[in-house]
């Protein structure tokens, strides 16, 4: 695709951070497992975390190619700072989609500068890929909502300020009647609970978040009661882009590290590049990256450019280039050898980021599934 001077000052302008904030930190935070909180700051300062938010509400405007070129960019460098990114903007989209007049002033302008952070919890413990079984239930107590349940493996679950909840009040008719509500941190009773262990995207700090009798105004619901099947995938469609993003950048950096490595590496006198075995992989990797890329780039022209749009290209996108990059960092790695198993290298952190994100945002299996059956002309459900 060829990119517009706007896209290409967005993309310029995420690297260039990302490459002297960002990627210094990166081991690091993977390490430790620290939230990249200094990173998502200059993230804030420079305006990515309004990035797509319409400007009359304070954010840049940016289309959603722009949106992709900044989280792969970001995710060139650090895995876990785009997919906290990611996250945050999310959020900021669903506010700016869905949120009312009082809702967008009172957040987005915290949010947009990276005062607040925002997340998004869907995941229970025993509500997964089927958010039908969302059992998190907020009964109506006057003006407010009184909230009861959990969610699970929820990204930045500790170090968000606002929460977008999905859940079901108590004038939930079907399964398909699940409602959006804002929680911010620090209401009583709302508490965090076990924190995941990830093998990969270890920054991204996720945990549980609890909520025993938590009293939410009823004010605080995001978009109309039982809605959020049909608010939500307006907001959604960015979780699918920004996902097949995160796996174009994590691609990217395997392959330029499985390139230069092929060039420099001597076996005997020659360099491992004289081998056809390791030429195909170079081949093989680059072709399969810039494929992706072409197809999540064009999904995410046409959401902006379709009315309505289809999410059948999203879908595809997230699909293919989740897949993409595992098997680009396993062919990375598999390239440079017994120093790319080795912690020293990022080689195996690129392997276990991309191992996340055919998981989170709907498995690859469910997008199959859902791919099918709008190929077969068969209802979702
Ligand atoms: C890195 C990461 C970050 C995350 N961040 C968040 C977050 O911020 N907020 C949040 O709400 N959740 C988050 N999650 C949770 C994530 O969204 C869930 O893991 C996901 O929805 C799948 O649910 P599950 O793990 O319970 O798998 P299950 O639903 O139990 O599925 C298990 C497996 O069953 C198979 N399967 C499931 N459905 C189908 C189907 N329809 N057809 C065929 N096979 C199927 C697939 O192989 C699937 O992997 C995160 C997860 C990860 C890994």
């Amino acid at each position: 695709m060829i990119l517009s001077d706007a896209q290409k000052k967005i993309q310029a302008e995420a690297r260039d951070l990302s490459l002297k904030e960002i990627a210094p930190q990166a081991a690091r935070v993977d390490k430790e497992g620290s939230f990249p909180l200094d990173g998502l700051n200059k993230l804030g300062a420079a305006g990515f975390l309004g990035l797509t938010v319409p400007q009359a509400l304070g954010g840049r405007g940016a289309d959603s190619v722009s949106f992709v070129l900044a989280i792969e960019a970001v995710a060139r460098s650090c895995a876990s700072t785009a997919l906290v990114f990611l996250t945050h903007s999310l959020v900021t989209r669903a506010l700016a989609v869905a949120g009312n007049d009082e809702q967008k002033q009172k957040l987005l302008p915290a949010m947009i500068a990276g005062e607040k952070l925002g997340a998004l919890a869907v995941t229970e413990a025993a509500s997964g890929s089927n958010s039908l079984a969302i059992a998190t239930k907020a009964v109506a107590d006057g003006d407010s909502f009184i909230v009861n349940g959990s969610k699970a493996l929820i990204t930045g679950a500790e170090q968000a300020q606002v929460y977008i909840i999905v859940l079901r009040t108590d004038r939930a008719q079907t399964p398909l009647d699940l409602s959006a509500i804002i929680m911010e941190k620090g209401t009583p009773n709302f508490s965090f609970g076990k924190k995941a262990d990830f093998m990969g995207l270890c920054g991204a700090s996720n945990g549980d978040l609890v909520f025993k009798n938590c009293q939410v105004p009823k004010t605080n619901l995001l978009g109309p009661e039982n809605g959020y099947m049909q608010v939500g995938p307006a907001y959604a469609s960015h979780s699918m882009l920004g996902m097949a993003a995160i796996s174009l950048g994590i691609a990217q950096a395997a392959v330029d590290a499985a390139t230069e490595h092929a060039k420099t590496r001597l076996n005997g006198e020659k360099p491992i590049s004289s081998y056809q075995g390791i030429q195909f992989q170079i081949a093989e990797m680059t072709t399969s990256l810039a494929a992706s890329r072409e197809l999540t780039y064009s999904a995410a022209q046409q959401l902006d450019s379709q009315q309505p749009p289809s999410p059948l290209p999203l879908y595809m996108a997230k699909l293919n280039a989740t897949e993409m990059a595992i098997d680009v960092a396993n062919k990375a790695l598999q390239v440079y050898g017994g120093t790319g198993y080795s912690r020293e290298l990022p080689l195996e952190r690129y392997y276990r980021d991309a191992r996340g994100l055919t998981l989170h945002f709907s498995n690859s299996e469910k997008l199959k599934e859902m791919v099918g059956k709008m190929l077969l002309g068969l209802p979702p459900i």
